[in-house]
């Protein structure tokens, strides 16, 4: 493992914290930035390889912090937004889906929202003296490996379809573990104001996804910001979007 030193980043102590939330997948997040925009990062243990999902701002060396737990993990990136790719360029092998790798093949303060949602005041503490957004930098880290609809994902004893689901962005994908009911929704789903607005979005197409996952027979949801769901809560999370676009042509 070798983390490139010219990245610049905080030595504030604890920039990272984490938790077991069951056998074999721990939720590590940013605890300095505000809490409805951290990304949930996930780290999921399988018997012959390990998965990092999404990776926070890139502010903290994520690599170092994560070798105890996974080494050498595939990163899969759930979509090219800032709060999710920042560490991406410290991982050797990482996937995004086909319709985001140019993004971060060549990631900007535009074409990741970085620009639009990025902010100083949103750190408690910064991650350095005098950080400004403009100081937040995103190294290129051009996808080893490209991501769709039906990939399967197999960690030994685990094993997850690739599930594309547009709407909060075009390459939005999410994990499903079948066998154990398990979704990975990232930003598809998740408590809170589900961001449907931006340039990438596309609500007619977020309704279809919706419904999709609607049906999927899930037992717990892990998204990409807020808190873990159950199986009624991720579906009454839905319900709410749902019943909160109704009068949207699909
Ligand atoms: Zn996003
Ligand atoms: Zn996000």
């Amino acid at each position: 493992m070798s983390v490139p030193l010219r990245h610049h980043y905080t030595d504030r102590a604890d920039w990272f914290a984490r938790q077991e939330v069951t056998q074999g997948i721990v939720h590590v997040w940013e605890p300095a930035y505000r809490e409805d925009y951290r990304c949930n990062i996930y780290v999921i243990q399988g018997s012959t390889s390990d998965l990092v999902l999404d990776t926070g701002l890139g502010l903290g060396s994520l690599r170092t912090y994560l070798a105890p737990l996974a080494p050498d993990p595939l990163l899969v990136l759930s979509h090219g937004h800032y709060d999710h790719i920042g560490s991406a360029f410290e991982f050797e092998r990482r996937v995004i889906h086909t319709a985001e790798a140019q993004i971060v093949a060549a990631p900007t303060h535009a074409n990741t929202y970085a620009d639009l949602l990025l902010a100083e005041e949103d750190f408690t503490p910064t991650p350095w003296d005098g950080f400004t957004a403009a100081d937040w930098a995103v190294e290129p880290a051009p996808a080893t490996g490209l991501i769709g609809e039906g990939d399967i994902l197999d960690l030994g004893d685990r094993r997850f379809t690739v599930l594309h689901t547009p709407g909060h962005s075009w390459g939005s994908v999410c994990l499903w573990d079948e066998a154990r009911g398990f979704l990975f929704c990232a930003d598809t789903v998740y408590a809170g104001e589900i961001f449907d607005h931006l340039p990438c979005s596309d609500i007619p197409i977020y309704l279809q996804t919706m419904r999709r996952l609607r049906e999927l027979p899930v037992r717990t949801a892990f998204p990409g910001h807020g808190p873990i769901l159950s199986g009624d809560e991720f579906r009454l999370t839905i319900d709410s979007y749902l019943a909160s676009k109704q009068r949207v042509k699909t």
